[in-house]
């Protein structure tokens, strides 16, 4: 079994308190790793180690293009290591063989675009409207100080990278947080910061549970700014934390994201898309398609169609490259899955296919749920309206474009969303009205690096990824240089404002 310790200040180290906790694989229940159970007193250790490296310095004093070749030659790393990552991924997380190897490439990919990112323009002249001509002005971006990263399971390592990339690139320093269920996957990227030119302290990464170690982290007075991936309830949580002392904060919460197919779709391509949207990832995915709305001239066409197309999936070894669905990431998670199901059935949706565990013996120790798919769904059923992070979606049926826009919004979320049409001119008009981050037409999930990814309203504050992501961990600067030649210093309003008429 593999064993980690926390990095800190450039060395690994068990926790101070000297416990530890495990991993498990979600397709076998077996143990994978034995990881440090980080503390509080971790915590303080890492943050002060954060805090010096930025304090002290080199980091943030680098160049941009300096900080950009230190990332890049992680990115390097990482394509490296995929074989390993790919597999250990597997093996902790659950995900199929595809999704892991998807996802390897892009953590690479994406950090290797933060490293050009990095050498970006930091400061930018104005012209000063109050002294023209005796004055210089600068905006500048400046790194923020320490950041607090908390990321969760379902996507292990392009979460971190989502994180640390643009953190980095901007000359923050940081303290990150794996979710207690892929601790592995982490720590395998931690000893390739360990060794790749990033000075000791500018990453540090402690395992550790939610409630531990995360709350630690986000209560602590000496860091800057949080930035969380996970659920809207925690999000929450950890804003009111920020609250005590103005933390900066980015949130990446949940979704519940409408996936409309109008009637003049191309009925095929939608199918698979949709399919798409709803089962990636056995559904674990904060931009799920998990409200199906479809125009009631092809209603029942498309879901004959998309049933059968459903049934086809194949659950299995998620190491198997032919697998389409693996397991749930955990035993609570399975439960929590199937306990929305019965939610559904009991509000009176329609279950036409799965709704249960798998019944085949050869998938019994995974944490396995079908592909459930709930027609007549109303929108305000608890499973039209929660995110379930399950193989799940419910189908809603609409009529015109406006009811089809009224329930695609009807949700306390707003992270992303797809319209099928090959209407482009009403595709387009639609996008604009629906409450969402990200809308895709005629595709789904096609995630851009350089393009800003988050949420409306409940699913978050802030955006990842693109120029936007850098923005989000700088703080802005104005400097007024004023010419040493111009000597009246008195109330400079008065050389500006014209002068009021005097008393007679
Ligand atoms: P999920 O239910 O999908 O696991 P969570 O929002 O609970 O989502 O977890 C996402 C991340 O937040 C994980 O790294 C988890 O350990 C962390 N976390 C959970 N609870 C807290 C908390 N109270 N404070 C800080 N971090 C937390």
């Amino acid at each position: 079994m593999r064993k980690y310790q926390l990095l800190i200040d450039g060395q690994f180290v068990s926790a101070a308190g000297g416990q530890t906790f495990e991993s498990v694989n979600p397709y076998t229940g077996d143990p994978v790793a034995r990881v440090a159970r980080g503390q509080k007193a971790d915590v303080d250790k890492a943050v002060a180690a954060a805090r010096k490296a930025f304090d002290e310095g080199p980091w943030p004093r680098l160049s941009g293009e300096e900080r950009g070749r230190i990332l890049k030659g992680i990115a390097e790393k990482i394509e490296a290591a995929s074989a390993d990552l790919v597999s250990l991924m597997i093996e902790e997380s659950g995900s199929t063989y595809r999704k892991a190897k998807g996802e390897v490439w892009l953590s690479g990919k994406n950090m290797g675009y933060f490293g050009k990112l990095a050498g970006r323009e930091t400061t930018k002249p104005i012209e000063s409207l109050s002294k023209p001509g005796v004055s210089q002005n600068l905006i500048a971006r400046e790194p923020i100080g320490v950041c607090a990263q908390i990321i969760p399971w379902n996507f292990p390592l392009q979460m971190a990278i989502w994180k640390l990339g643009p953190a980095l690139a901007a000359g923050n320093t940081v303290v990150l947080k794996p979710a207690e269920e892929t601790p592995a996957v982490a720590m395998e990227l931690a000893k390739i910061i360990a060794e790749s030119e990033l000075p000791p302290g500018v990453v540090n990464v402690i395992t550790g549970y939610g409630e531990e170690a995360g709350a630690a982290l986000a209560e602590h007075p000496d860091v800057d700014k949080i930035a969380f991936t996970g659920s809207t309830e925690i999000g929450k949580k950890l804003m009111g934390e920020a609250s005590h002392d103005l933390k900066r904060i980015t949130l990446e919460l949940g979704g519940k994201s409408a996936n409309i197919v109008f009637a003049d779709a191309d009925l095929e391509m939608a199918v698979d898309g949709a399919l798409y949207a709803a089962f990636f990832h056995s559904g674990q995915c904060c931009t799920a398609g998990t409200r199906l709305l479809l125009h009631d001239g092809i209603y029942d066409r498309f879901i004959s169609r998309f049933t059968e197309k459903a049934k086809a999936i194949r659950l299995g070894n998620p190491g198997d490259k032919g697998t389409d669905l693996g397991p749930l990431v955990s035993k609570k998670q399975q439960e929590r899955v199937l306990s929305y199901i019965e939610a559904g059935k009991k509000e009176g949706a329609r279950c036409v296919l799965g709704g249960k565990a798998p019944e085949q013996p050869e998938l019994s120790q995974g944490y396995f749920v079908e592909p459930t798919i709930f027609v007549d769904v109303d929108n305000t059923m608890t499973i039209a309206q929660e995110e379930i992070f399950g193989p799940v979606v419910s189908v809603i049926r609409f009529k015109t474009d406006e009811e089809a826009v009224r329930l695609a919004n009807q949700s306390k979320y707003g992270l992303a969303g797809a319209i099928w049409s090959q209407d482009a001119e009403k595709a387009m008009r639609i996008a604009r009205k629906l409450r969402a981050g990200t809308v895709w037409i005629n595709e789904y999930h096609l995630i851009s690096e350089k393009a800003p990814f988050g949420g409306y309203k409940q699913s978050g504050l802030g955006r990842e990824l693109g120029e936007d992501a850098l923005d989000e961990y700088t703080e802005i600067k104005h400097i007024h240089i004023d010419e040493i030649a111009d000597r009246s210093k008195k109330f400079w309003y008065d050389s500006v404002v014209a002068p009021s008429p005097q008393p007679a």
